[in-house]
């Protein structure tokens, strides 16, 4: 049976990355050795990292005076190196989730932390409105999609400081205005390739303005100076991050990604909306085009572990909701087919006609 992958992270490449990845493992470019038993720094891999890095400046228009890093540690790594390199006393957070509140959590080991604005009252279903940043905050730090609520930032956000973006699970997904942040990280695992690699984006002047010695693995500028190679990074999934920004390239880029990401949502939640039996879980202007979260309706609460497995049986994987939210979570990252939304389509009508 044919499987319909909505995982929330790993989640979702399209199958020719996979493949590529694949037979680079059992054989890089024909030289009789895989991916994975060559130097870093031999001349067989140090074009894939700058293709990757080239391909990253190109799709999302990456001004002059910016680097692209690919560095280990997750999007949680950048959590903390995020305010080792960029907060001298104060900066301000928008509260958004269980991935903004971990990043606050780190950022006040190095000083003040001033929360501008929480949904965790209304357990996040919306994006906070109205609020403003201190004019002396160092930095203003967003987490632009909430991979957990479903809830999304998507536009770039004019405000007095530095700007500082979270866009683990929605980069590459539509066209940034790189101009307007100071860095933007995402853990690679969303939307850009395997689990393994972190991109940053930062903003090289911004960088060398805090007073603290940072240990050098931390240290921003160590990873810029060194083109991502102060020590080994993850060559496997920077190869399959390369694959899958010619990939997207050849798709159309960010503006096709963009387009196809408000089909498959329009799609996902039209039915949603419709069927009696669903509803969605967030309010209506914030809903993320990434992560598609709806739960049963109270009347039909009973019917969700039925329509788990019906869906299941259909050949829907990764469709239970985070345990913080309960019911349905339908991932739609890049890869993402309307062949997929349409078929998780056609399983909600099919269990709604049962019912
Ligand atoms: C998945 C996710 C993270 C955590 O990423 P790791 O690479 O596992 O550290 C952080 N932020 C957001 C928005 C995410 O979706």
């Amino acid at each position: 049976m044919k499987k319909y992958n909505f995982n929330a992270g790993p989640c979702i490449l399209d199958r020719s990355v996979i493949e590529k990845t694949a037979q680079a493992i059992l054989d890089f470019n024909g030289i009789g050795l895989s991916l994975a038993e060559i130097s870093h720094r031999s001349k067989d891999f140090q074009p894939v990292i700058d293709e990757a890095e080239a391909l990253v400046k190109e799709l999302l228009d990456v001004p002059e005076g910016y680097s692209v890093l690919f560095l280990g540690g997750g999007a949680s790594l950048e959590f903390c190196m995020i305010p080792y390199n960029f907060l001298k006393k104060k900066a301000a957070y928008l509260n958004t989730g269980v991935w903004a509140k971990k990043a606050m959590k780190e950022a006040k080991l190095f000083g003040e932390v001033v929360e501008v604005a929480s949904s965790a009252d209304a357990n996040y279903t919306f994006i906070p409105k109205g609020w403003t940043v201190p004019e002396d905050a160092d930095y203003l730090h967003i987490t632009t999609n909430n991979t957990i609520y479903g809830t999304e930032i998507r536009e770039d956000l004019d405000v007095p400081v530095r700007l500082i973006a979270d866009m683990s699970s929605d980069i590459f997904s539509r066209p940034i205005d790189v101009a307007k942040y100071d860095a933007i990280y995402a853990g690679a695992q969303k939307n850009l390739s395997m689990a393994g690699v972190t991109i940053v984006i930062v903003k090289n002047d911004a960088l060398g303005q805090v007073d603290r010695q940072i240990p050098t693995m931390l240290d921003y500028r160590t990873h810029v100076e060194k083109g991502s190679m102060f020590n080994t990074p993850p060559v496997v999934p920077i190869y399959t991050a390369m694959e899958n920004l010619r990939w997207m390239k050849a798709q159309g880029g960010v503006k096709a990604m963009d387009k196809l990401a408000r089909q498959r949502a329009e799609i996902v939640y039209g039915e949603i909306d419709r069927n009696k039996l669903f509803r969605g879980t967030v309010a209506e202007e914030d809903r993320s085009v990434m992560n598609i979260c709806f739960v049963m309706n109270d009347e039909y609460k009973e019917l969700e572990k039925d329509f788990l497995d019906f869906a299941t049986s259909k050949g829907m994987v990764g469709v239970k909701g985070h345990r913080s939210v309960g019911g349905f979570r339908a991932s739609c990252y890049n890869a993402q087919t309307i062949e997929g939304c349409q078929a998780l389509v056609a399983c909600m009508k099919e269990f709604e006609a049962q019912h």
